[in-house]
């Protein structure tokens, strides 16, 4: 067994990438400090399994400016394991032997307030370290007629786990909510603000102007961070313009598989609505808030799966072919296209598929250098969206930061 003092950040990426798909266990003598709390769930668990030990949210990889922020999956049989020595905590590997040294974020400053009597912690929760995730509905309308996409877990998540008694939240609730974290916790700059669809995707989209326009009015001050809407785009496309002329900066309309037949597979509900709409909503948000501005969702580990959505059809090579297919067309459109990590925690219709490391590493790794090679992330910045320690659960800030950190060296 040997420690290793410093991690690199293609090492510490490449242990990130290990965490995301195969998750890890934690030493059952490991004490967690009284300030890391228990991981709290707002739109999705992140595993099938529970232990009676705490699970922290995130861990930090490595250290300075090779740092990297990791969500927590756990995992009995995972290969890599969560140690204690003293009062230094390690990732074990069990395959090499080797210690990789380890810390963890401190949590967010709010955990003890409250607003309208409710747990300030119930309503927005801490992404990373210095992002404000918010879910105004764990609801959505597609459930309705079975028509949710296949990969989906926000609603019966909510219906089994989630803090938060209401699937929908009230606009002035969610806006004092904002403020009071914002104002107890100095870190947080960025704001994300993600939902199911309500009663319509008007009703939707106009909600979610409300909370831009109520948090214009309240004057927040987020140190010119990225206020992102992540909803499905409108019927009507003007509203599209009012959303920009509110307290949000960025959009995204998550269109979730590339190829058509396998989109309408996937995602039926979202079918109904167009696939050709929503690539035209894409364009005028993009027109709308500016290059940069405009992201559409991927999901890594669904783009190869067969017509019966068998979750043992996935294949490594198809997967990052397609994969890589779609990020050149959504580049060329000038829309960043990013990418989450498949994940089951029991509730979708696919089930769990084992995504294979090193093809999820080179994919994301082939997928930095080409967003960084297309220019439409702004050139001062060091990560495609919020900070390179905001986002935990998937690997774009990461290897964004490797491909620019290559390139300017
Ligand atoms: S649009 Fe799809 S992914 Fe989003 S909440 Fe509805 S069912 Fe889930």
């Amino acid at each position: 067994m040997f420690t290793h003092s410093t991690v690199d950040l293609e090492t510490a990426i490449w242990l990130k990438c290990r965490l995301l798909v195969e998750g890890c266990s934690i030493d059952q003598t490991v004490r967690f400090p009284e300030w890391i709390h228990q991981k709290k769930i707002h739109l999705y668990a992140h595993s099938t399994e529970s232990t009676s030990n705490k699970i922290p949210d995130d861990l930090l990889i490595g250290d300075g400016e090779s740092q990297v922020i990791c969500r927590i999956r756990y995992r009995e049989k995972a290969s890599l394991q969560i140690t204690q020595k003293e009062n230094n905590y390690f990732l074990f590997d069990k395959e090499d032997g080797q210690l990789i040294p380890i810390s963890f974020p401190e949590g967010p400053k709010y955990e003890q307030a409250s607003v309208q009597g409710h747990p300030l912690s119930s309503i927005c929760s801490s992404l990373g370290r210095d992002l404000l995730g918010i879910t105004p509905s764990n609801y959505c309308f597609y459930f309705k007629d079975g028509k949710q996409c296949r990969f989906c877990e926000i609603f019966p998540t909510y219906q089994d786990k989630v803090e938060y008694p209401k699937a929908l939240k009230d606009v002035p609730l969610i806006c004092e909510a904002i403020q009071k974290a914002m104002a107890l916790d100095e870190r947080l700059s960025h704001i994300a603000v993600t939902s199911g669809n309500i009663r319509s995707y008007d009703y939707t989209f106009e909600y979610f102007i409300s909370i831009g326009e109520k948090l214009l009015e309240l004057g927040l001050d987020n140190q010119g961070g990225d206020v992102l809407a992540t909803l499905m785009p409108p019927d009507q496309p003007h509203l599209i313009e009012r959303l920009s002329q509110t307290f949000f900066n960025k959009i995204y309309f998550p269109i979730e598989v590339y190829e058509y037949e396998h989109f309408v597979r996937v995602c039926p509900g979202k079918a109904e609505y167009g696939y050709h709409k929503i690539m035209e909503r894409l364009a005028l948000a993009k027109e709308v808030f500016g290059k940069g501005n405009a992201y559409t969702n991927l999901v890594y580990g669904v783009q190869s799966l067969n017509q019966k959505l068998d979750p043992f059809s996935y294949c490594p090579l198809k997967e990052n072919e397609k994969g890589l297919i779609a990020v050149d067309q959504f580049l060329r459109m000038g829309i960043i296209p990013a990418f989450t990590l498949y994940h089951f925690s029991g509730y979708n219709q696919i089930g769990n598929i084992e995504l294979n490391s090193l093809a999820t590493y080179e994919f994301f790794k082939k997928w930095g250098e080409k967003v960084y090679e297309s220019q439409i992330v702004p050139k001062e910045k060091n990560s495609m969206l919020f900070n390179s320690h905001s986002l935990s659960n998937t690997l774009i800030n990461d290897v964004f930061r490797m491909a620019k950190g290559k390139r300017e060296c």
